[in-house]
């Protein structure tokens, strides 16, 4: 029996509470697990998206101009995980795109992360041999290694090294994006970004990268047009849930709700900030078309040291397409304040210890409740790409939710 006959089946049956998980979120987390339980359990969703769009962070759309543009800031996919690929190869076709970043540096714009060639670029040529010769030695052909280890190298041309790049990669391009010094973040936060012994100026190594042929927000389209999959946009979840901390019960539109929610928003939210708040940093994307075939030489520009913004992103070298015109997008980081609009998107969680600690209590108070389940780059508070979202969303359907009966 097809689906479609099945629901309406159903619904003659038992009107229209008939769904057996609630997902809040339509980014990749919540889609994924949508698109799995939909297809494999063959299990009505309910999806709660308080966006008039799908695609969470992900979502791209054609402008006035008809270039196709990232709404939320450049989105390159790469992996190292073959069944992330293969899962979302289901869903689109790529464009075999391999990125490449410069950076403004003493006038110059060069690779970054950085490497050999940033390297000699940037420094007289015997200098730049030099540290070569003793990167080679003490490191080795194709390794990275973090700027705080060179800093504090004994070596006094390494040290430099690190130095030189802390200063002129990360310490104003940190204050910028985080609004606060490196001192005061996690030492992750560096380490993210190390030197690298190689002369392949792609700013990722993974086996697999590309961005998707017909666009993020088809992914979306195709992952979460299913008959068991029902799609609320526009809807904050607490127009229609309510979460009971006495009862550890769900409540929806009055009801309770004894299926499992999987929820992908900010848990302080969930739990109506009953710890305080949790801060992220927020963007503001100022987009500006112009009637040329390129702006700029290469898909994204960091500025560490010079103008307001951090980057420029411009969006037709990562799609390839072709137009007279071309649009690309300034970046602005700043606070995140959900009464402000424009401030008002919680891009990244802030790395600090206390608000990880902050995190864990909330966290802990989701163990109370038997059916709510957190996933992704808000509900887990940590910087996660979109490969890392969609392999814990694998993960959770196979462990927390098909297995978990
Ligand atoms: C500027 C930027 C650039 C990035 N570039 C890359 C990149 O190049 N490569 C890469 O792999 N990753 C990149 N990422 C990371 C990528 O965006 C994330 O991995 C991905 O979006 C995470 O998916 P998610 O579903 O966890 O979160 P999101 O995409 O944020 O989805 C969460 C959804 O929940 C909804 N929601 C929140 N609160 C509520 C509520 N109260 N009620 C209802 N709905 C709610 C939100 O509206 C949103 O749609 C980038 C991130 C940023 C910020």
């Amino acid at each position: 029996m097809s689906s479609y006959i099945k629901l309406f089946i159903q619904s003659l049956f038992k009107g229209l509470r008939m769904y057996d998980f609630i997902v809040v979120g339509a980014g990749f987390a919540g889609s994924v697990v949508a698109e799995r339980i939909a297809n494999l359990l063959d299990k009505r969703v309910l999806i709660i998206e308080k966006r008039n769009h799908i695609g969470g962070n992900c979502f791209d759309y054609f402008n006035e101009s008809g270039i196709l543009i990232h709404k939320y800031g450049p989105h390159i996919f790469h992996t190292i995980y073959k069944d992330v690929w293969n899962y979302l190869s289901n869903f689109t076709s790529w464009i075999d795109y391999k990125h490449k970043v410069l950076v403004l540096i003493n006038e110059k714009k060069v690779p970054i992360p950085f490497n050999l060639n940033t390297l000699y670029k940037l420094f007289p040529e015997p200098v730049a041999r030099k540290i070569e010769t003793k990167l080679q030695k003490k490191i080795g052909e194709d390794k990275k290694i973090s700027i705080l280890k060179l800093k504090k190298s004994d070596d006094k041309d390494l040290k430099l090294l690190g130095d030189f790049v802390y200063d002129k990669v990360f310490k104003n391009y940190s204050l910028k994006q985080w609004g606060r010094g490196l001192d005061e973040l996690e030492p992750a936060v560096v380490e993210r970004v190390p030197v690298f012994i190689s002369r392949d100026d792609r700013y990722f190594q993974d086996r697999f990268q590309g961005i998707p042929k017909h666009g993020y927000t088809k992914i979306f389209k195709k992952m979460l047009s299913h008959p068991n999959i029902e799609i609320k946009l526009n809807t904050d979840f607490k127009d229609v849930l309510n979460i009971d901390f006495q009862k550890g019960k769900i409540f929806f539109k009055e009801e309770e709700f004894a299926g499992k929610m999987i929820f992908t928003g900010e848990p302080d939210e969930l739990f109506n900030y009953r710890f305080g708040k949790l801060p992220y940093r927020s963007l503001k994307f100022v987009f500006k078309t112009i009637e040329k075939e390129f702006f700029q030489e290469a898909a994204v520009i960091n500025y560490p040291n010079d103008f307001d913004y951090t980057r420029i992103t411009e969006y037709k070298h990562l799609t390839r397409q072709k137009s007279k015109f071309t649009t690309f997008s300034e970046e602005y980081p700043q606070d995140y304040d959900k009464t402000v609009s424009r401030k008002d998107v919680p891009f990244y969680p802030i790395p600090y210890k206390s608000n990880h600690e902050l995190y864990e209590k909330y966290r802990k108070l989701t163990l109370k409740f038997k059916n709510i389940l957190l996933l992704g780059r808000l509900a887990e508070y940590k910087y996660l790409n979109m490969d890392l979202v969609i392999k814990s969303a694998l993960k959770l359907f196979a462990e927390g939710i098909r297995n978990a009966g």
